[in-house]
């Protein structure tokens, strides 16, 4: 069984072959088999808030073998070491992020940020992806409110890509793009979506996907870890306040990717501004969005309609959530 990472010669990118993960469970419940991530279960008893539990299909392993193919200079593979976690978000079976009280997501923010810093001291961890998979379209195979984190050997190229614009930015302008970006976006004004004490929510200029949505800390920040308390119990605001705005859009559960983007874990990197960003596959009520011919074989997008109006739409989404949900923030 091959597990190990393999280099893409033409586009210079690692890729995680993990022939173990084609047996993991494919929505058990609806085999009538228990929700692993329900309290009780073998490795879920005790009393917990959110808890953090090993990936048992983990695409990387701190004791991931020798590859094989070891001194091939073309067809380049390495271990893959890392680490795959799951954080169960609450012990309650179903619901999204907004469905849960705002303590409870500080929790969580809380665990996301310990988790950070645990695993960006180990050594071979050189940046630490968190990730929320949403819906059915998107292939969540577990029902039960959970992210994941997958604590990775290199620096993955999307991050290396806005490490790189950063950094030539702050060369050129003395200033960070990210703390630029926000200024503008507050400025125009039009897609702005959502704001409280320390973070703010906008559909981007530049969003590829038709709802895609960005969260920024007006501070300057690279990494979760180095928000204050107050600011993280923030970020739980805004995270609900999105999740729930969505959910208003076409009065159905929204799925999506939500992604965090923070600096790696070794080096300094001040010229870096974390960030988290959504990306929903719908572009109608009715009609997904696809990455395909020109988007995923060119790496293109067309954006199907026009940014502003699109942030329109969810900024009254947004305003019918909030009449639902208790919020430290408004909208712009
Ligand atoms: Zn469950
Ligand atoms: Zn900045
Ligand atoms: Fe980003």
């Amino acid at each position: 069984m091959s597990h190990e990472l393999r280099w893409n010669p033409l586009l210079g990118t690692w890729i995680i072959v993990a022939g173990h993960r084609k047996k993991r469970p494919w929505r058990p419940e609806e085999k009538g088999i228990r929700c692993p991530f329900c309290p009780g279960g073998p490795e879920t008893s005790g009393e917990w808030d959110v808890l953090v539990l090993p990936n048992k299909y983990p695409a990387l392993s701190p004791e991931a073998p020798e590859p094989r193919r070891k001194e091939d200079p073309l067809y380049r593979a390495e271990r893959a070491v890392g680490v795959c976690e799951v954080v169960v978000e609450t012990p309650q079976h179903e619901g999204d992020l907004c469905d849960l009280p705002l303590e409870q997501v500080h929790k969580f923010i809380n665990a996301l940020s310990e988790e950070y810093k645990r695993l960006s001291g180990m050594d071979y961890i050189e940046c630490v992806m968190i990730f929320r998979n949403k819906g059915a379209v998107i292939g969540v195979s577990l029902h039960h409110p959970h992210s994941q984190i997958y604590a990775l050997p290199f620096v993955p190229p999307r991050i290396e890509v806005e490490l790189r614009r950063c950094k030539e930015y702050m060369e050129r302008h003395g200033r960070c793009l990210i703390c630029d970006i926000i200024a503008k976006e507050v400025d125009e004004g039009t897609r702005l979506l959502y704001e409280n004490k320390h973070f703010i929510a906008f559909l981007p200029y530049f969003a590829m996907w038709p709802y895609e949505v960005h969260i920024y800390p007006k501070r300057h920040v690279p990494s979760i870890d180095q928000l204050t308390d107050e600011e993280r119990l923030h970020l739980a605001d805004i995270l609900r306040v999105v999740t729930a705005g969505y959910n208003k859009l076409f009065d159905f559960s929204m799925p999506y990717i939500m992604v965090f983007h923070q600096k790696p874990t070794k080096g300094d990197y001040p010229y870096y501004h974390m960030h988290i960003e959504f990306y929903p596959p719908y572009r109608e009520k009715d009609k997904l969005k696809y990455a395909a011919g020109i988007e995923w074989g060119a790496w293109v997008f067309t954006y199907d309609g026009v940014p502003e109006e699109k942030a329109a739409e969810l900024r009254n989404a947004f305003r019918r959530a909030l009449e639902q949900i208790e919020h430290l923030g408004d909208i712009p």
